[in-house]
């Protein structure tokens, strides 16, 4: 059935849906992204099954058949099918549904649905027998980081969000719920609205993520809560040998057989602060997972603009002292006026009919059109509290900004129903949103990378990392779409690089921009905080300080814990004594050769 007459799921139907109170929004999202879309929805697979590496059709079916006898044959499923890219809410768990090399060069082999943390000991230990690859993914949706694609081609991908996928608890008195990893935050704010209690959750742009997912990759969200790793407590995680850890308070077992109850109080219990480890890593899969909620609050949204592309060091110089001293009551976003035409979900050709990036002054022109006129920089903020400490926060921030000649404040009320400003209030007090989406009608069959950097919060650095950006944005002919998630000390210089998936040569571009992005930044001194999987070993490679202590100190870890290297081989470039030094590093130009035929598998055999 084309992809065109499905109905996209909703919560109650499926854990990876939408919640009702969206269903007009969805489908508004669906339609006008489809009616993009020149791709068909699949084409026939030129390679089969892409199997293990060093793993025979024999031995793979065997493992197969065996697996599916522990779990279940309809909880085991060989990727043998065509491949679908869908769309947010009908995302594969099969391959990078943002393909930047070939679609058919970074899938699973199969893919296991464990429905309990034994079953995922089980798979575990399974593949320690065989010698398979595993890719544990929770929801699957960080789409523009690799999305559920594993990075050896062939592993096996651990699905755990199908089934496991409860909110095991929510402890109102303590602000704090014990989730599954396919809980997504439509999921848990559903819940938490449904028993009526005062709490808020936190969530990213988009609300259909996996609350574990994201934390344990270290994303952010908006409200005083934002910083999701930050704000977990306690974990329980399946070791690589298939061994169970429960981190934090619940190393110590409860009464009478019970969860202790400081689990979801204190994080880091006795001894080395071992939760750490388990983020951005692949030491282990984690089943369950503590997060600390917000108590409801008042909330007010607002946005300044500010006039001249050249404001950019002194807006980050103003902003530095009130995210300090905290009267900033979020984590804001600033973000350049571009953003403004891409979020009205409009596509490119509506602004700029040629090819290559829209001129500034292409730019300036339309600005002049819109509810918020002619600027360069827009500041997205929310306050927090009753009404009196909100208004005393905002004549302090209004202050400190009016140093900036031609500022400008705006609050919802001030513009139309249908501006951005509303979403932004919503993921600002915690409320899931699909809105987001709409950045994708920009091109057709778009897809979406992320550049992330970190800079300090001061003007000249975050300068610098602009600099570049224009500059390798310009030669390699991509729009740059600048967001900056602004904190006291450091912020997130997040570019979002759209590219349609059906050029090759866009897709060539967007991989060389990527490398060269990531290489002068860090010639600069400036580290990415997340990258899509294939830049992983590039990244890891920058953060090579004392020749290279801090990537040795990983792999020595991961030696310890996954002496068979089954574990996500090749996350954020941590490798395993068995694949280390055999041709699957990814550090020149490999993937711009891998579109169009090529491929990104080792050069030599384990
Ligand atoms: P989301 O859908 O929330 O954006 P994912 O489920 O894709 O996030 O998780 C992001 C990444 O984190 C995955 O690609 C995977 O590498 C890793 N990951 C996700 N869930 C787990 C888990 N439960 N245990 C170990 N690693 C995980």
């Amino acid at each position: 059935m084309s992809q065109a007459l499905n109905k996209p799921p909703t919560t109650d139907e499926l854990y990876r849906g939408y919640p009702k109170r969206l269903a007009e929004e969805a489908k508004y999202s669906k339609d006008r992204l489809l009616s993009h879309k020149t791709l068909p929805d699949s084409v026939p697979r030129q390679r089969g099954v892409r199997l293990p590496p060093d793993t025979s059709r024999e031995t793979f079916d065997e493992a197969i058949a065996a697996l599916q006898q522990e779990l279940g044959k309809d909880n085991v499923v060989v990727n043998d099918k065509p491949l679908i890219d869908g769309w947010y809410l009908e995302h594969p768990n099969t391959h990078d549904a943002f393909h930047l090399v070939d679609q058919e060069d970074l899938v699973a082999s199969a893919v296991a649905y464990p429905g309990s943390t034994r079953e995922t000991q089980a798979i575990v230990r399974w593949a320690n027998k065989y010698g398979i690859p595993l890719w544990p993914i929770s929801m699957g949706r960080n789409l523009g980081y690799g999305g559920s694609a594993p990075r050896v081609p062939g592993s096996v991908v651990v699905d755990l969000g199908m089934r496991m996928n409860k909110i095991l608890s929510i402890d109102a008195e303590n602000a704090s719920c014990v989730v599954e990893p396919g809980v997504s935050y439509f999921q848990l704010y559903e819940e938490i609205q449904k028993r009526k209690l005062p709490l808020w959750i936190d969530c990213p742009d988009l609300g259909g993520g996996s609350v574990l997912g994201n934390a344990i990759d270290r994303g952010v969200g908006y409200t005083p809560m934002g910083d999701h790793f930050a704000n977990h407590c306690g974990m329980e995680i399946v070791l690589p040998t298939g061994e169970l850890l429960r981190t934090g308070m619940g190393a110590l077992p409860g009464k009478d057989g019970k969860d202790n109850p400081t689990w979801q109080s204190f994080q880091a219990a006795y001894g080395p602060y071992v939760d750490g480890i388990f983020s951005q890593s692949n030491f282990g899969i984690v089943t369950q997972m503590g997060m600390w909620l917000m108590r409801e609050t008042g909330h007010q949204s607002y946005m300044f603009t500010f006039p001249r592309d050249e404001d950019f060091p002194a807006i980050v110089e103003a902003m530095r002292p009130l995210a300090q001293n905290r009267i900033l009551g979020n984590i804001p976003q600033l973000r350049h006026i571009v953003q403004e035409l891409n979020v009205t979900g409009l596509p490119k050709s509506h602004w700029y009919d040629k090819s290559g990036p829209i001129p500034r002054d292409v730019i300036r022109e339309h600005s002049k059109q819109l509810p918020i006129g002619e600027c360069s920089w827009v500041f997205y903020g929310t306050q927090y509290g009753d009404e009196a400490s909100i208004n005393t926060q905002l004549q302090l921030i209004k202050a400190t900004f009016s140093s900036i000649a031609g500022t400008r404040f705006y609050l919802p009320k001030d513009l139309p129903d249908d501006h951005y400003i509303h979403s932004r209030a919503k993921v600002c007090s915690g409320v899931p949103v699909l809105r987001e989406l709409d950045w994708l009608n920009w091109k057709p069959n778009a897809a979406h990378l992320f550049f992330s950097p970190i800079t300090p919060t001061k003007g000249v650095d975050a300068q610098v990392v602009h600099d570049l950006n224009v500059k390798l944005h310009e030669k390699y002919n991509f729009d740059l779409f600048p967001t900056l998630c602004v904190a006291g000390r450091e912020m997130h210089y997040i570019t979002n690089i759209i590219f349609d998936r059906s050029s090759n040569d866009e897709k060539k571009r967007a991989n060389a921009l990527m490398r060269e992005l990531i290489a002068s930044a860090a010639a600069e001194g400036y580290g990415e905080y997340r990258t899509h999987l294939l830049y992983a070993d590039q990244v890891a490679g920058t953060y090579n300080w004392g020749n290279g202590a801090l990537l040795k100190f990983n792999e020595t870890i991961k030696d310890a814990l996954d002496p068979n290297g089954i574990m996500a081989p090749g996350r954020n470039g941590i490798w395993p004594k068995k694949y280390r030094g055999k041709g699957w590093e990814i550090l020149g130009d490999e993937n711009e050769k891998a579109v169009g035929g090529g491929t990104i598998a080792p050069k030599s055999k384990l």
